[in-house]
């Protein structure tokens, strides 16, 4: 049989009828009908196309029935039945047709009738108001079934058809919605939970645990230095040492606990329950040492690290928000502390932390309000006898903590980027300063402002620095900038933007001498003016005989390399004489002038008695 066949069932006790019904609906027979139609009434009737039909008869309603349960079982459906009304001795049409619809709803019937039968309206009242039943009166014409077969058979078809449409879009609304879900809930890059599905996860741990009276902690991960990756290998690289770690995080732990990806580098883990620190601290010390296998990204084999922090619930917090942030405080301290580690939050740490937020609302405002402001500590040449720079040091007039120094801010306005609109002031303020002396007629001093890391990396940090000079209209070469080894070995940009800045007629100290890991050897490759050994070393002269033996070697090395040399923080004047005698260029430091305001350098500039007597307080 072929699948686009339709299936048709004649149930009539009169066994005549069943091959009446055969001759006039089998294809073949239709034509010779139509020719016997036409022969008789003289004209052509109009042709109808019957489809190919599948007939089977029953004589009995039972039979009929049995036969509908059977194709659909086969999944051969019938799509009409003709169905006598009277088939004694067994059940009427009626009887029939109840059972026929209680196994196939669908099935179209035909109810073949005498005129001294049941009314349509009987019948409908007995079988109930249905779509799929249509009487067809006895002594029956072969066109009127021709046409029913025809039409209740398309009818059947297209039902099943948009059944069958309808069914494959709900499967595929289901299967997008499916699809949807997932990804609204799942981080895509490592398939694990997103931040939206853990926050879900940790409202449900909550109720399990207040439930049961129980603990469980939250771990919140931060890879370190992630973004070195990200900037030294692409983006790609980063997103394969992601998947590594999500692999090497997920072996190393427990069937019930969970983890998920909640920012860029930044995992959450649910470990419940947890009975007490000690197995926590040994869950965390399993996951460190996981993570702290060797990598290969891009041919560099490299070691990752993370930085832990927990809060446990009830005690650090008993909502979602409060665990997270506290977790996210405790990562934090553990970042402080160099990283790969743990720490697990307590209340000084959120202490500590609020305090910092609200110096950092301050410091917003401060830039705002004007309360920064600019002190000057002049740099003394010993060969040439006079003042050749002045290094200017920001300071903040806080509203209610007084005076701050940098070391109270800087660090801070580094961590949140404000460094950027900090610095910019500092060098435009400066850069005004000087050239406000040079018009005032004051002897020519250059002017040394500290850049930190974060500032230098700036793309246009080298376009933003000449706009400051063109702006100010000071002469390129009556400014200093001050940057640390740090900078200068952590960013591949660093000699290029030097140079330029050097080509600009900028003079470049490296600040701070001695406190970082570069060589004097590294440094050969790298074009800079000056060298200031930093204060820890002076502080040390007549105290630390290495430490003078360095500062020899530093001095002799720093001329070897064509630069000049400034010792910071002399504040004694054996110090004075130690440097002296070891030939170094010049002094800043207490001894000379502690940093001053711009009034008291003014003055200073103007009368070198002036500054004799600032020396002098300075020894009283
Ligand atoms: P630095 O660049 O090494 O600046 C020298 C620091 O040593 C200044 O501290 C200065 O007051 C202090 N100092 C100078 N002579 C002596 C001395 O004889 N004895 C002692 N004990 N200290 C002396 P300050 O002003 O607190 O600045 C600290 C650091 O903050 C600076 O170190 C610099 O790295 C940074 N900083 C200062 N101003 C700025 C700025 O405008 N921007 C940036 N980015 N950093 C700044
Ligand atoms: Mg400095
Ligand atoms: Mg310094």
């Amino acid at each position: 049989m072929s699948d686009h066949s339709l299936r048709l069932l004649i149930i009539d006790d009169n066994l005549q009828i069943h091959s009446d019904f055969i001759k006039i609906l089998a294809t073949k027979n239709a034509d010779k009908l139509e020719l016997l139609e036409e022969s008789l009434f003289g004209e052509k009737t109009k042709k109808i196309e019957l489809p190919q039909f599948i007939i089977d008869t029953a004589a009995q309603g039972q039979e009929g029935v049995k036969y509908i349960a059977q194709a659909k079982q086969d999944k051969k459906p019938y799509a009409l039945a003709f169905v006598d009304i009277r088939m004694p001795p067994g059940w009427d049409g009626i009887e029939t047709i109840k059972h026929i619809w209680e196994i196939d709803p669908d099935i179209q019937i035909v109810i073949c009738s005498a005129y001294s039968d049941y009314s349509w309206e009987e019948t409908a009242e007995h079988l109930g108001q249905n779509e799929n039943l249509l009487i067809l009166r006895k002594p029956f014409d072969h066109v009127s079934v021709r046409q029913l077969a025809c039409a209740l058979t398309k009818k059947w078809q297209l039902m099943q058809e948009s059944r069958s449409y309808t069914k494959n879009l709900e499967a595929r609304v289901q299967e997008r919605t499916k699809k949807i879900e997932y990804q609204a809930t799942h981080d895509l890059l490592t398939g694990l939970p997103n931040r939206a599905m853990m926050i879900d996860r940790i409202k449900k741990e909550i109720n399990i645990a207040q439930r049961e009276k129980s603990e469980f902690a939250i771990f919140f991960f931060d890879l370190d230095r992630f973004k070195l990756i990200n900037d030294s290998f692409g983006h790609g690289a980063g997103d394969s040492v992601l998947k590594s770690v999500t692999t090497s995080l997920s072996k190393a732990l427990r069937e019930n606990d969970m983890l998920g990806r909640i920012g860029g580098d930044e995992f959450v883990g649910i470990f419940s329950p947890v009975t007490d620190k000690k197995i926590i601290k040994k869950i965390t010390v399993s996951l460190l040492k996981a993570i702290n296998v060797p990598l290969k990204v891009k041919n560099h084999e490299i070691i990752i690290s993370t930085s832990i922090g927990i809060a446990v619930f009830p005690g650090d917090g008993n909502n979602t928000d409060e665990l997270l942030r506290n977790a996210d405080m405790a990562m934090y301290r553990a970042k402080e502390l160099g990283g790969n580690q743990f720490q697990f939050y307590t209340s000084e740490l959120a202490k500590t932390c609020f305090g910092r937020l609200e110096l950092e609302t301050d410091l917003h405002r401060a830039i705002n309000e004007n309360e920064l402001f600019l002190v000057y500590q002049p740099q003394y040449d010993l060969a040439k006898n006079q003042f050749v720079s002045v290094e200017a040091l920001v300071r903040w007039e806080h509203p209610k903590k007084g005076t701050l120094l940098p070391i109270d801010f800087i660090p801070l306005a580094e961590e949140t980027g404000l460094i950027n609109t900090i610095g910019t002031w500092v060098l435009e303020t400066a850069c005004k300063q000087n050239k406000y002396w040079q018009e005032m007629g004051l002897p020519k001093v250059r002017v040394a402002v500290n850049i930190t890391s974060k500032q230098f990396k700036q793309p246009d940090v080298v376009a933003c620095i000449k706009k400051i000079i063109d702006d100010t209209g000071l002469a390129p070469n009556y400014l200093e900038l001050e940057l640390t080894e740090n900078i200068i070995l952590n960013h591949i940009e660093a000699p290029k933007k030097i140079s330029e800045l050097r080509k600009m007629g900028i003079y470049i100290a490296l600040d701070d001498f001695g406190t970082g890991y570069s060589s004097l050897n590294y440094l050969r490759n790298i074009p800079l003016d000056r060298l200031k050994i930093d204060q820890s070393f002076i502080q040390n002269i007549s105290h630390n005989r290495d430490d003078e033996i360095i500062i020899q070697a530093i001095i002799t090395m720093a001329h070897g390399l064509n630069l000049e040399v400034v010792a910071e923080g002399v504040e004694t004047q054996s110090q004075l004489d130690f440097l002296k005698s070891k030939k170094c260029g010049e002094i800043q430091g207490f001894y000379f002038s502690k940093p001053l305001s711009s009034h008291d350098f003014e003055t200073l500039l103007q009368s070198p008695e002036a500054f004799a007597s600032i020396k002098d307080e300075k020894d009283d």
